[in-house]
Parts: structure tokens; sequence; C-alpha cells
């Protein structure tokens, strides 16, 4: 009986002399002297083996040390609330913290989106279509015959279970599933990934990104071709632009041209982008052939129709002056972070 009031004496005395000055140590003395198997707890199986005439006297002291122990508890558990985070957790708020590193838009992101917003003031809407196309949708019924060299094996990838089956070479088949909806007029872009089959260098990927246009109306003429794409060049690239279109042939559209723009880098007096010409090409255009129409059950005697499609990485290489293809998908981020904060 005196081994265990001594014993009582100096858990007391440790009690007093523990630091609780954060949550763990607060933690280990909860576990240490009130948890299911604390000592308090086990005190109390002592009372067993007390003398009945020193029970009384015994379960005050136990109490008492308790009341001591759960107290000294509850007061070190309010004044580490009260004293806020910092003392909890051990930590300082008034650190400067770990910086976020904000993240981009990726440049095609980017540039694709500018495009989208100069067609929609137009009156422009997009639309979009499967990348696994049908040899039809992507070659026939944009008047590409059976014996075109796009449709060869070294330029398209086919699926192999099945040969009808190929992945989109361009965004056209987006504007052949929009024209057989029969909803005229048509005033669409098709902003989209295509893929050619193509040794990736600095100047060839496997895919890459299209943003084509259609207009199909009555007498929509050249000439609405001519000022929607002057439009798009000033807003695109800035008011002092120069434009040139030259003749040019796609089985799709008669009349065809290729547009080309002043070199954006060296101002039109030569650089390597556009190959000391003064001008780099940035997209195809026409007139749609009535042939096309036609396959699409649209009366080509009634209503007529333009046509363009621009790769978005030209596009961003000469707003960005990009001289590399690979840039794009190889997630460099000392490459990706130069467009932070860019629109
Ligand atoms: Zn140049």
């Amino acid at each position: 009986m005196e081994a265990i009031l001594q014993q009582i004496n100096d858990y007391r005395q440790e009690i007093e002399s523990t630091e609780l000055d954060n949550t763990q140590q607060l933690e280990a003395y909860r576990i240490r002297f009130l948890g299911t198997k604390g000592l308090v707890k086990s005190l109390m199986g002592e009372m067993r083996n007390v003398p009945n005439e020193r029970k009384k006297e015994f379960g005050q002291v136990l109490n008492d040390f308790k009341v001591f122990a759960e107290g000294r508890f509850e007061s070190a558990r309010e004044r580490l609330e009260s004293n806020g985070a910092a003392e909890i957790t051990g930590q300082d708020p008034t650190l400067p913290g770990d910086a976020l590193q904000a993240g981009s838009r990726h440049p095609l992101s980017l540039v694709r989106q500018r495009i989208i917003a100069i067609f929609q003031r137009l009156g422009f809407s997009v639309a979009d279509g499967p990348e696994i196309e049908d040899d039809w949708h992507n070659f026939t019924a944009l008047n590409l015959h059976e014996n075109h060299p796009a449709r060869d094996m070294q330029d398209t990838f086919y699926i192999h279970q099945n040969p009808d089956w190929l992945l989109r070479t361009h965004t056209s088949n987006v504007q052949i599933r929009e024209m057989q909806k029969g909803q005229l007029p048509v005033r669409i872009i098709c902003p989209g990934r295509v893929y050619r089959n193509e040794t990736i260098s600095a100047r060839a990927h496997c895919f890459f990104h299209q943003v084509e246009g259609l207009y199909i109306d009555e007498h929509v003429s050249f000439a609405d071709l001519k000022q929607t794409l002057y439009f798009f060049v000033k807003e695109m690239f800035g008011s002092d632009i120069k434009v040139r279109f030259r003749p040019s042939y796609f089985p799709f559209t008669e009349p065809s041209a290729e547009m080309d723009v002043t070199c954006t880098i060296c101002g039109g007096s030569g650089c390597n982008l556009c190959k000391h010409t003064g001008w780099v090409e940035i997209m195809g255009c026409g007139m749609v052939h009535p042939k096309v129409l036609e396959n699409c059950g649209i009366d080509s005697n009634k209503y007529t129709g333009y046509a363009f499609g621009m790769g978005v990485e030209r596009i961003t290489q000469i707003r960005y002056n990009v001289n590399d293809l690979r840039l794009y998908s190889q997630n460099d981020v000392r490459f990706l972070r130069q467009f932070t904060g860019a629109v």
C-alpha cells in the first residue's frame, strides 16, 4: 500500500515536470496517463489489492491524482489551441511560402483560340468531327480520285482492322459532314488534329493541327473569300500586313489559291523563315468545287461557297517565331514557360 502511494507521488512529480508544448507531447502524455491502457486506469485496478479498511483513503488519493492528471491535460490542450496553428504544427506562419508556379496555355491552344475568336466575330460557328474517318468522307467526297497520291499508304495512316478507315489527313471531313446535314447556309470553322505519315523532323510531323473554314450560300463569290481572309490576317498579325494570292490547285476547290503574307520576322527584307523572299505562305483556299457540293446533296446551280484551311503550327511559327515543329509536342517546360501570360 505504501509502495503504491509512493508510486502515485512519483507520477505526480513526473506530470509536473513533463513539458506539454506541442500536440505530439500532449498526445504522448494522454496515452501514458489517461489512455485506456494508461497509468490512471492501471492504478484503478490496484484497488482490489488494497485492504478494505484503507480502500476509502486509497480511493481518495487515486481520485485526486486522476483529477490532477486530467486537469493538466485540459489546460495544456486549451493553451495550445488558443496559441493557434503555429505551436500546434510547430511551424512559423510568418515564413514566406513556396511559390506556386503559374501554368501557361500551350502556344497552339493560344493561337487556335485566337483564330476561332476572329472567325466567330464574322459569324462562323465551330464544328467538330471524328479523327478516325472513312475513305469516302476523307477523300472521295472531296473529289480526290481513286489514284490520288494523298491516298497512298506512304502519306496516310490506315486502320489495320479495316482498310476503309483511316486517321483523317485534314479536317475537311467535318465540312463534308456539315454539308450533308443539308441545313443551308453553312458557315463553319473546323479546328482539329490531323495525321500524316511523315518522318518527324523540324519541318514535318506525323500529326498537326488545322483550322478549316467553309461558307456555303447563294451568291457567295471569290470576293467574299478575299475580304474574309483580309480581315483575318489583319486581326491576326496586325494592320500593316500585306497579302497576296497565288493561283494553285486542289481537287476540292476551283479556282484555288494559296495565300501569302509579308514575313512578320524580317518585315519583307528577307530571312530564314521566308527563305529570303519576304513572303510566307499561310493557307490554301478557293471556291468549293461543284462536284463536292453535289456529293453532299447540295444544288451547285443554286449555291456556291468558299473554303480555306490553315495549319495552326504554321500560324504559331509566324506569330512566335518557333522554328522547330517538334518543340510543340516535346513538353519541354523551358519552351512552354515562354508563353506564360500570353493571350
Ligand atoms: Zn522573313
